[in-house]
C-alpha cells in the first residue's frame, strides 16, 4: 500500500512500531542468530523495574539480556542498533510468562492449547529455534 507521496505506507507504520519497542532484527554477538524481538515484556515483574531492564528498553548500553538461542549476554552498543557482547549478569525471561504467551498464541493463531514458547517464538517471531533448552529465571 502506497499514501500520495508514493511512500510505502506499512513500513512506515513498522518503522513507527519498532521506534516504540526494542525490536532490533540484529544478529545475536554470540551465536549470529537473528533477533527479530529481544521480548522483552517476558522478563519477570520484579526485574522490569530495574535500570538494566529500562537501559534496554530504550536502546542503551548498562544492561544485559540473554539470547533465546544461545542464552549468551547481550546489550546494547552506544549506536543504539547493534546488539553487543555484554560482561553484565543478564536479565533472563520468564518461564511461566513465556509458557502463557506461547498458549494464548496458540490458541488464538493456532487454535491449539499446547502451543511451546518454542512455537511460539518459531511461528509469532520468526526465531525458528529460540527457546529450546533454554534456562528460565526461575530455573535453578
Ligand atoms: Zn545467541
Amino acid at each position: 500500500m502506497y499514501n500520495a507521496m508514493g511512500l510505502c505506507v506499512s513500513k512506515i507504520v513498522e518503522k513507527k512500531a519498532r521506534m516504540a519497542t526494542p525490536w532490533p532484527d540484529k544478529p545475536c554477538p554470540h551465536c549470529g542468530e537473528t533477533i527479530t524481538d529481544l521480548v522483552m515484556e517476558m522478563v519477570p515483574d520484579p526485574d522490569q523495574s530495574t535500570s538494566e531492564y529500562a537501559a534496554i528498553v530504550n536502546r542503551k548500553p548498562g544492561g544485559a539480556v540473554t539470547c533465546p538461542y544461545c542464552e549468551g549476554a547481550m546489550e546494547y552498543a552506544a549506536n543504539g542498533d547493534d546488539l553487543v557482547q555484554s560482561t553484565k549478569e543478564p536479565l533472563r525471561y520468564s518461564r511461566p510468562k513465556t509458557e502463557e504467551r506461547a498458549r494464548r498464541y496458540g490458541e488464538v493463531f493456532l487454535n491449539r492449547h499446547d502451543v511451546t514458547p518454542e512455537e511460539w517464538a518459531g511461528h509469532d517471531k520468526g526465531m525458528v529455534g529460540a527457546f529450546k533448552g533454554y534456562r528460565y529465571a526461575e530455573d535453578p
